[in-house]
């Protein structure tokens, strides 16, 4: 019964928004008939006048001159002009560039002797309002595009489509899988929403405002619908960057607007996605960061100003918490924070269950199977692996989604789509074979990374090859050995084609990357370098943190990421040196199948 009358809200809310924009297309279509009419109605005056009585203005001067003009008649404000030649009955037209010269040329032959009557009109009412129509139609056309394309961003107005959008969430905590600590701090939140009396009498202070913090996809957004579901209230949401996207200056008014809103549906949940978009460190500085202050001291203004009555609960979004103003979080604002972590083994279970509802499966298909082979992905990714797997088992006329279409999504959403339709050349292809083999080889010898799942040279995504790893475990901690380890491996790559092909190529980019950033983590973020020692040096927090240090210090780091890639790069080299059969033997059956499974892979490597 209730869902019913949301249900009629809703659709009166999209008929609003339904009506508007058939207004502004009717408005349109009117001026447009208008330019048709006027166009039309110029034309075939126009084309009067292009019939074989126009006459040139150079020949109207020349009949002038030769006293062949007996009679011009003239309208005001037009430069068309109708002419009477002697001995002709038909009246000429001719356009006149400068009507004042003319007249005044008419007048001077007239003076001359040569007489040449002058009949000046006031112009046709008829037609001086479509020539009127016709000098403004232009501006009117742009105005009317102008204010179309303002009403479609929400300018100013409250049936706006980039407006904050409100829901009524049918979305309950059991549709959020694991997060239970997450969703039990929440239970009061839910409570207060249902009860803010009890709450108030009681003299309780619950916190206005509740950061989530935690990567893209694990269900951040989910959890704040599921507490507007549980209490039953609308669920207000906005982005951060759409308050400062479009119009500058705009930021404030929308923010504003939004808690308006808010106040007048309360008691509601208002969610701010991306709140670093607005919320980082506020600066001096000028132009979009004069904006972005605006926008977010207005978001200030308006959680100091909720009144002790009002029933609004402000969540908002991070992946960066410690990029936001410290201003957010004092008491009365942001006060809590909630860190939403990657779900673990059994928390990847949950979620595939939830999101396997209504969907079919072969036999061989195994929930906890795929937990353990996706350690480190979102909740997103993994319903989203779901839906891949689904749709290329309707593609492949399966019955039911098979533990190979299942696979095949993991790699999907991992590596991104299979390009089998970019064609390499042979160089190209021994150049991956032996990048990759380099990886796996090394790899191989290496005591945490040895676990290889497989490896080939099919291009996927932005990727020429791959060499996957089976990641069955779920870590909390990773050892300072593994780390070293992991440089190493990455070097793989570049130190076989170094060897094998004595050339290095643009494909161990990604690889040096990765490699450079893991280095530098270690140093001064895991206080892994022995002659640092444990320290934690975050200049995105900080950005004077080292100058805090000395220059010397900086240097000091710069010196033992490269010392740490060098060496990694060195032992890469000598594994891959020490192994050459092995290594020419992979990268030959991977230039002849292009895919080693990890059976395979450990076949060749024993033989
Ligand atoms: P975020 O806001 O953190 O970027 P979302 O809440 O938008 O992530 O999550 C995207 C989608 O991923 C959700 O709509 C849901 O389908 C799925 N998802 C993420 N986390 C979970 C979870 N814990 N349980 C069930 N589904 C989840
Ligand atoms: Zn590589």
């Amino acid at each position: 019964m209730e869902e019913e009358k949301e249900q009629n809200q809703n659709n009166r809310q999209e008929d609003g928004k339904k009506n508007k924009i058939k207004l502004y297309t009717l408005l349109v279509m009117i001026l447009a008939l208008i330019a048709i009419i006027a166009v039309s109605i110029w034309l075939i005056n126009t084309g009067n006048n292009k019939e074989n009585n126009t006459i040139s203005y150079t020949d109207l001067i020349k009949q002038i001159e030769e006293g062949k003009v007996e009679k011009v008649e003239m309208t005001v404000g037009s430069t068309s002009i109708k002419v009477k030649l002697q001995g002709q009955e038909e009246e000429k037209h001719a356009i006149v560039p400068n009507t004042q010269a003319f007249v005044e040329l008419i007048q001077e032959k007239t003076l001359e002797g040569n007489v040449i009557e002058l009949e000046q009109k006031s112009q046709n009412i008829f037609f001086s309002i479509f020539d009127y129509l016709f000098a403004i139609l232009p501006t009117l056309l742009i105005v009317a595009l102008f204010i179309v394309i303002m009403k479609m961003q929400g300018f100013g107005d409250k049936g706006k489509v980039y407006d904050a959008e409100t829901t009524k969430s049918k979305i309950k905590f059991d549709d959020v899988a694991g997060l239970e600590e997450e969703k039990g701090e929440m239970l009061e939140i839910v409570d207060f929403l249902k009860e803010p009396k009890k709450f108030y009498d009681m003299g309780a202070k619950i916190p206005r405002g509740v950061l989530l913090c935690g990567s893209p996809g694990t269900g951040k957004t989910l959890i704040a619908k599921a507490i507007a579901g549980e209490a039953k209230v609308p669920f207000i949401s906005m982005s951060g960057s759409e308050f400062i996207e479009m119009f500058a200056g705009l930021g404030a008014s929308r923010v504003r607007k939004l808690f308006e809103k808010a106040k007048k549906i309360a008691p509601c949940i208002v969610f701010i996605d991306e709140i670093d978009a607005i919320g980082s460190r506020r600066t001096s500085g000028s132009g979009a960061e004069t904006e972005n202050n605006q926008t977010l001291n207005q978001l200030l203004v308006e959680m100091d100003g909720f009144d002790t009555e009002e029933t609004i609960i402000v969540l908002a979004a991070t992946n960066r918490p410690e990029m936001l103003d410290k201003a957010l979080l004092r008491p009365g604002r942001f006060d809590r924070q909630i860190t939403i972590a990657l779900p673990d083994m059994k928390g990847r279970e949950e979620i595939l269950k939830i999101h396997a509802k209504g969907k079919k499966f072969a036999q061989d298909v195994n929930l906890k199977d795929i937990a353990g082979d996706t350690a480190g992905f979102t909740g997103a990714e993994l319903a989203n692996i779901l839906n891949e797997a689904a749709i290329l088992a309707t593609i492949r006329k399966h019955e039911a989604i098979t533990h190979e279409d299942i696979e095949d999504a993991v790699k999907k959403v991992t590596v991104g789509l299979e390009r089998q339709s970019r064609v390499i050349s042979d160089k190209d292809k021994k150049l991956t074979a032996y990048h990759e083999a380099g990886h796996a080889i090394v790899s191989s010898k290496l005591q945490t990374q040895k676990d290889i799942k497989e490896v080939s040279i099919i291009p996927r995504g932005m990727a020429g090859g791959y060499t996957m790893y089976k990641t069955n475990e779920d870590k909390y901690y990773i050892s300072k050995t593994e780390m070293e380890e992991k440089l190493i491996a990455l070097l793989g790559g570049r130190a076989a084609e170094k060897i094998a092909l004595n050339d290095i190529s643009t494909g161990a980019s990604n690889d040096i990357e990765v490699a450079t950033q893991i280095a530098k983590d270690m140093i001064t973020k895991y206080g892994m370098s022995d002659n640092l020692g444990p320290i934690s040096i975050n200049t995105e927090k900080d950005p004077y943190e080292l100058q805090l240090l000395g220059d010397k210090f900086g240097d000091a780091i710069g010196a033992e990421i490269k010392i740490m890639l060098d060496n990694a790069y060195l032992q890469a080299q000598t594994i891959l040196a020490n192994n050459m059969n092995q290594l020419n033997k992979v990268a030959h059956v991977l230039m002849e199948k292009e895919v080693i499974s990890s059976e395979e892979f450990e076949k060749i490597i024993k033989e």
